[in-house]
C-alpha cells in the first residue's frame, strides 16, 4: 500500500470512529437505558426503606426517620477541559444546598465515601456539615472534611471489616480495588486537610472500599469503582448491588466476584453517566468509558437471573419491605 492509501484509509477509520462515537452510540445507548429503567416508586409508605440515585455513584438510602448518603457529588464541574488541564475546583455550595432541598435531605446520620478521587468525595465534607452528619472514610476523606471546616466530632475513620452504625444503619467498609485502566490514578493519600480551591488531581484516591449497609429491611452493597479484590466479598450477603459500570474490565469476573459473592439478584448500575456535565442536565452516558451494550448483550444471553436497571436520576427506588406500589416512569 501507498503512504497516501494508508493515510486515506486512516482517515476514513478515524471519521467513522468519530461519527460513532459523538453521534450514533449515544443515541444507541439512550435506547438501551429507555428499555432498562429502574422501576420508580409511585407512592412511598411510612417507614419503607428507598434510595436515589444522585448521578456517578452517588446514593441515598432512607427509611424516612434515618438516612444515609455515599459518595455525594453534586457540583460537577463541567467539561472535560478543565480537568485534562488539572485547574483549580472547589465544592458548589448553592448547588449542594439546592440539591439537598429538591430531594428533600435536611439531615443526614453519615456521610460515607467509597474513595476520595474528586467525583465521589470532593462535596463529602460540605455536605457532611450542611446535614449534621457524620463523615466516615479513610483518612484522605477525612481530610476532605477538614478543608471543608467540619467540626472535628463529625469525622469518623472506618476501619476496614471493622462494622460501625449510624442509626439503624450497620455499615462495613470492605477493601477493594480501583477500576484498572486508569491504574487508579491520581494515587496516594490526602495527607493533610485540604484546602479549596484545590485541584483535580490533589484528590488522590486513598484507597478503594466496597461499602456493605444492612438495614433491618434490606442489605445493600455500594461498589463504587469496577475493580474488585479477589474474594473479598466473599459469604457476605446484600440483596441489592448499587454496581460502578466506569471502566469495567472482564464483565463475567465483575459480576461473579461482586454481585454473585454477595447472592445479589438485583443490581443497579451507576457511574455510567457522564460526569463532566451538570447534573442539571439529563444524564448521558460517558463517551468511551462506559460501554453499555455489551453489558446488557451479556446479562440478556448469560445472566437472566439477575435484574439489572439503570436508575432514574434522584427517583425514589423500593429497597426494603413495605407496602410497594411501582410503575415506570413517564418519561
Ligand atoms: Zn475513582
Amino acid at each position: 500500500m501507498t503512504f497516501k492509501r494508508i493515510l486515506a484509509f486512516l482517515v476514513v477509520a478515524i471519521v467513522i470512529a468519530a461519527v460513532w462515537l459523538v453521534g450514533l452510540r449515544p443515541q444507541r445507548d439512550a435506547r438501551l437505558i429507555a428499555r432498562h429503567w429502574t422501576p420508580e416508586l409511585t407512592t412511598l409508605a411510612p417507614g419503607t426503606l428507598f434510595a436515589r440515585w444522585l448521578g456517578t455513584s452517588a446514593v441515598l438510602l432512607s427509611d424516612g426517620q434515618h438516612a444515609v448518603m455515599i459518595d455525594p457529588f453534586f457540583t460537577r464541574p463541567e467539561g472535560l477541559l478543565p480537568l485534562v488541564l488539572n485547574r483549580p475546583i472547589e465544592p458548589d455550595e448553592a448547588r449542594i444546598r439546592a440539591w439537598l432541598e429538591r430531594i428533600g435531605v435536611d439531615r443526614l446520620d453519615a456521610v460515607l465515601v467509597s474513595h476520595s478521587h474528586y467525583d465521589h468525595a470532593m462535596d463529602a465534607g460540605v455536605v457532611a456539615r450542611l446535614t449534621g452528619a457524620r463523615l466516615i472514610g479513610t483518612r484522605s476523606t477525612l481530610n476532605i472534611g477538614r478543608g471543608a471546616g467540619l467540626d472535628p466530632a463529625q469525622l469518623q475513620l472506618a476501619t476496614p471489616l471493622e462494622p460501625l452504625t449510624a442509626g439503624p444503619f450497620r455499615i462495613e467498609f470492605i477493601p477493594s480495588r480501583h477500576a484498572g485502566a486508569t491504574g487508579g490514578r491520581p494515587l496516594g493519600n490526602i495527607d493533610a486537610p485540604l484546602a479549596v480551591p484545590a485541584h483535580y488531581m490533589d484528590y488522590r484516591q486513598g484507597g478503594t472500599y466496597s461499602i456493605l449497609i444492612q438495614h433491618p429491611q434490606a442489605s445493600v452493597l455500594h461498589h463504587g469503582s469496577a475493580g474488585f479484590e479477589p474474594g473479598a466479598l466473599r459469604g457476605r450477603h446484600a440483596d441489592v448491588v448499587f454496581l460502578g459500570v466506569a471502566l469495567v474490565g472482564n464483565l463475567p469476573r465483575y459480576l461473579d466476584e461482586v454481585v454473585d459473592a454477595v447472592g445479589a439478584r438485583r443490581v443497579l448500575l451507576t457511574h455510567w453517566d457522564n460526569f463532566v456535565q451538570s447534573l442539571e442536565q439529563p444524564p448521558q452516558p460517558m463517551p468511551v468509558v462506559v460501554n453499555l451494550s455489551p453489558l446488557f448483550d451479556y446479562v440478556e444471553r448469560h445472566r437472566p437471573d439477575l435484574d439489572v436497571s439503570v436508575p432514574v436520576l434522584a427517583a425514589p427506588i423500593g429497597i426494603g419491605a413495605g407496602p410497594l406500589s411501582a410503575e415506570m416512569p413517564a418519561s
